[in-house]
């Protein structure tokens, strides 16, 4: 299609969602503009349906993070942040996708397209893991096997691993059903300069890449358990992710490299969920 069309239609589209986002408290100024930048990025350069998967992912998120809001405070409040989605947060979830979406404008193989379903399943697969298996009270570390405290990075449970799995296949899917209305728009109605032909996949293009997804997010509790920052908090002597803790301190460095934050590890994941369903896609498709 046409990439000026494509481009106008993306800001507009783009626009109209971030406003939206944004008055409902989903983010920050800074984290707007920047989910309005990956938004018009993914319009121009991958289509309608590479924006609108990530714009599934984006709303599945934000309605599980409402779910029994309240009981999962509790775990949560050690986390860095919460809710509101900051600049940082915003692009280490859709960055590695948008980056995928510009080599597939250059460059559009099935592999490519592979690798971005595999980015936005990884995300995807990680947050619903996290905001359901945050319910489920049996919790280990992901290496060791040892319990764990609920909400911790790189503690997982049965329910969240479930969860992953299943977020991961429904990433894959829809990205197959848009790809698939995708085709059927330019079939009935030839709009030539508006849609482009997408490739879709069978079930082995499914199971490779909601593989993929679920790999990226194991690896995100592997980075999350081994080189994550965690803090200490010398008045209250509790772990946190914060490097301030909620009693005003300014928190000690226990464990792993400061530069690695819960959003620095998500966007690693993605990034090794995309890399890993294209060298499958190379070798399986
Ligand atoms: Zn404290």
């Amino acid at each position: 299609m046409s990439l000026q069309i494509s481009a106008l239609l993306g800001v507009i589209v783009t626009l109209v969602i971030a406003i939206y986002a944004f008055k409902k408290q989903q983010l920050t100024e800074k984290g707007t503009i920047a989910a309005m930048l990956v938004g018009i990025t993914l319009f121009s350069l991958g289509g309608w349906s590479w924006f609108a998967l990530l714009v599934f992912f984006f709303l599945s998120s934000s309605l599980l993070s409402k779910y029994k809001k309240t009981q999962k405070f509790e775990f949560t409040k050690e986390h860095e942040k919460r809710d509101q989605r900051d600049v940082w947060q915003v692009f280490a979830n859709s960055l590695p996708a948008a980056v995928v979406a510009a080599v597939y404008f250059i460059y559009p193989s099935p592999a490519v397209f592979a690798a971005f379903v595999a980015a936005v399943a990884t995300v995807n697969a990680d947050t619903w893991a996290t905001e359901i298996g945050l319910l489920d009270k049996k919790t280990y570390w992901i290496l060791s096997g040892k319990p764990a405290k609920q909400g911790r990075s790189g503690a997982v449970s049965v329910t969240g691993l479930v969860a992953a799995a299943v977020a991961s296949v429904f990433i894959t899917v829809s990205a197959l059903a848009l790809s698939a209305l995708n085709n059927l728009l330019l079939q009935s109605y030839s709009f030539e300069e508006v849609f482009a032909t997408q490739f879709i996949g069978g079930i082995p293009f499914i199971l490779m890449v909601a593989f993929s997804g679920f790999f990226g997010c194991i690896a995100d509790s592997v980075l999350g358990a081994t080189v994550q920052a965690r803090y200490c908090c010398p008045k209250c002597k509790k772990m946190t992710e914060k490097v301030f803790h909620g009693c005003g301190t300014r928190t000690t460095i226990k464990q792993g490299f400061a530069l690695l934050d819960n959003d620095s590890v998500n966007f690693l994941a993605s990034i090794a969920g995309g890399v890993f369903a294209y060298c499958l896609a190379l070798v399986f498709l």
